[in-house]
């Protein structure tokens, strides 16, 4: 440190069960702000997807709706953040997923003299999740998310974002996967919600309504966190 005073790049984490909402707000959040969305669920799946030695342990996990070792997602996530565009700030969404994984994000934040500004806990109705899952599709193009009840393009088939026309579903949004995947959420992701609380970092929102509302609620949280 030279003594200088560091305006250091926003950072923001997004709590919530598979389904409440992450990624749409992210996005939101992404366009509004500047910032890069940094979703481990997406650096996973292009991991399976490129095949890499990473992706291939992934798979099996993810299929069955499990948490992916901490040990693979840290260096996913470290070497993310390494990348130049995510000196404008980053929002993570899936990140962290575990107490091992909160603690090894605080010593990387550490190590580039920035903190987390914010972990906005998105709180939702778990019977709800597994509708969502289940009617929810993108974008293959641009990954613009769409709904089959909730938000449907304004032409059916064509991505109001960038025109794409080859929409895809996740191989784990089956209604068995999502069963598992809420069981890992209670069990190693929740407590997280307590640690953030602790360390005053934390602001809950009811993310059961409109998705406009949502955004302006949270855009309001990223507002003050980022001001400070
Ligand atoms: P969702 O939040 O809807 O479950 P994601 O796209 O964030 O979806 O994650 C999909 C899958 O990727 C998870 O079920 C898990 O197997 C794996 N995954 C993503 N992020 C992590 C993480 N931080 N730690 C462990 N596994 C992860």
């Amino acid at each position: 440190m030279d003594g200088q005073t560091i305006t250091a790049a926003p950072v923001l984490i997004l709590l919530g069960p598979p389904g409440a909402g992450k990624g749409t707000q992210a996005r939101m959040l992404e366009e509004k702000f500047g910032l890069v969305q940094l979703s481990t669920g997406d650096l996973l799946r292009a991991a399976v997807a490129q095949g890499t030695e990473a992706g291939k342990q992934a798979k099996a996990v993810m299929d069955a709706g499990g948490l992916v070792s901490d040990d693979i997602v840290i260096a996913i996530l470290r070497d993310r953040l390494a990348e130049p565009d995510c000196a404008q700030g980053v929002i993570l969404d899936g990140f962290p997923r575990t107490t091992v994984q909160a603690q090894a994000l605080d010593t990387l934040l550490a190590e580039n003299g920035q903190r987390i500004d914010a972990a906005i806990s998105l709180e939702v109705d778990d019977a709800a999740m597994v509708t969502r899952i289940s009617g929810r599709y993108t974008c293959a193009a641009c990954g613009e998310g769409y709904h089959d009840d909730f938000k449907q393009p304004s032409q059916p088939g064509t991505c109001d974002k960038c025109g794409g026309t080859q929409m895809k579903r996740r191989a784990d949004d089956k209604a068995e996967t999502v069963a598992s995947r809420l069981e890992a959420y209670h069990a190693q992701t929740a407590p997280l919600i307590g640690y953030f609380d602790d360390k005053g970092a934390l602001t809950r929102i009811d993310a059961m309504g409109d998705i406009g509302d949502i955004a302006a609620d949270m855009g309001a949280i990223v507002k003050t966190a980022t001001a400070r």
